[in-house]
């Protein structure tokens, strides 16, 4: 940490700081400039309070941090990508990783098809949502336990591994049961006690950023999973609230490359709840990818126009089985891979 002092401070206000510093058993390095003095700090650990109290100190201008407030997720102390396994499916590798599916889980019908139809289009993992975080209280909140029974069976039926959202941690047993990764929904991202609980649970998961999260806040939430010894952690970028209407949200595709120069963990495109309206799915997936994201979270259903959840932004099979193989000229052009299926091939001709 470095404390600037204002220039022409009179010297016993810099006296003062250092004798704080060296109280608290920390090394205390002052630098005389013609104009100005500066104290570096240093030592661990560095109070995380340091920095509030010497900013209110007389005569201090500035103080700086020096060292990261997050450690687990930073690559300071862990210089390798973070790459876990998924029933199979490489989280973090080459292969540009794609969850699919229903927002919500609706009927057993709905959610078999559509994990057929994902699955051999080229994605790797079913999603759907039993719990489901929604604005208005009046809306679908999902099926609960009978939405996860249905996932299971799909899985079985399909071999894909699955991701749903958990709200509580009174569902973290609950969804635990069948779930292979916990999502963390954008509403709860800062929910530091389910974030903790979820940490515990022994299963990956997906962090989704919250609505106006900044990129170390967003750290610091997956900080909080991975500080229980949880290690497999994946971000995913869903779009931001900004001032533009037009979009459900506003898909912050320089967060891909920005996290990336932090954080070792996988990072994730949500095209769908950034953009709103299914036309610009196809768009925001291929700039995700093209940013440097480990995969995607795309909403598909069977009958988009009559699902009781976020309808407007969800594919048709034919549009998903379409995207799969632009994705995968998208990666290969930033030499990453996406294989894709017959099933997609077919659709796409
Ligand atoms: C979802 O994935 O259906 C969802 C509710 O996402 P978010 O938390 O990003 O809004
Ligand atoms: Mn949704």
């Amino acid at each position: 940490m470095i404390v600037i002092m204002e220039p022409g401070v009179a010297p016993e206000k810099t006296d003062a700081i250092i004798d704080r510093i060296k109280a608290l058993g920390l090394g205390a390095h002052p630098i005389f400039g013609e104009a100005q003095t500066i104290v570096g700090v240093v030592g661990t650990p560095i109070p995380p309070t340091l920095e509030d109290e010497f900013s209110v100190q007389p005569g201090v201008l500035q103080v700086v941090r020096v060292s990261k407030k997050y450690k687990l997720t930073g690559w300071d102390f862990h210089p390798e990508k973070t790459q876990f396994t998924v029933r199979g499916v490489v989280i973090g590798g080459p292969e540009i990783a794609i969850m699919a599916g229903p927002c919500s889980v609706e009927s057993e019908e709905q959610t078999v098809s559509t994990a057929k139809a994902v699955k051999a289009a080229g994605a790797h993992i079913l999603r759907g949502g039993a719990y489901k975080p929604r604005t208005s209280p009046y809306e679908f909140r999902g099926l609960g336990r009978r939405g996860l029974e249905i996932l299971a069976i799909a899985r079985e039926e399909t071999g894909m591994p699955i991701v749903t959202e958990v709200m509580t941690p009174a569902d973290i047993d609950d969804v635990g049961e069948f779930t292979d990764i916990f999502q963390i929904g954008a509403r709860n991202a800062q929910n530091y006690l389910l974030l903790e609980e979820v940490g515990k649970a022994g299963k990956p998961v997906m962090l989704k950023r919250g609505l106006s999260m900044m990129l170390e806040e967003w750290l610091l939430a997956a900080e909080y999973v991975m500080a229980q010894g949880n290690p497999h952690v994946i971000l995913c970028e869903r779009g931001i609230r900004t001032y533009e209407p037009l979009t459900r949200n506003t898909l912050d595709v320089s967060s891909v490359p920005v996290i990336n120069g932090m954080s070792h963990l996988p990072v994730f495109i949500d095209p769908s709840h950034a953009a709103g309206k299914r036309a610009l799915v196809p768009a925001l997936a291929l700039a995700g990818v093209a940013a440097g994201a480990d995969g995607l979270m795309i909403e598909v259903h069977p009958s988009p126009d009559h699902a009781l959840s976020d309808g407007a932004q969800s594919l048709t099979f034919d549009q998903f089985s379409a995207l799969t193989p632009r994705i995968a000229r998208v990666a290969a052009a930033v030499d990453r891979t996406l294989t894709v299926g017959n099933g997609a091939r077919r659709a796409a001709d």
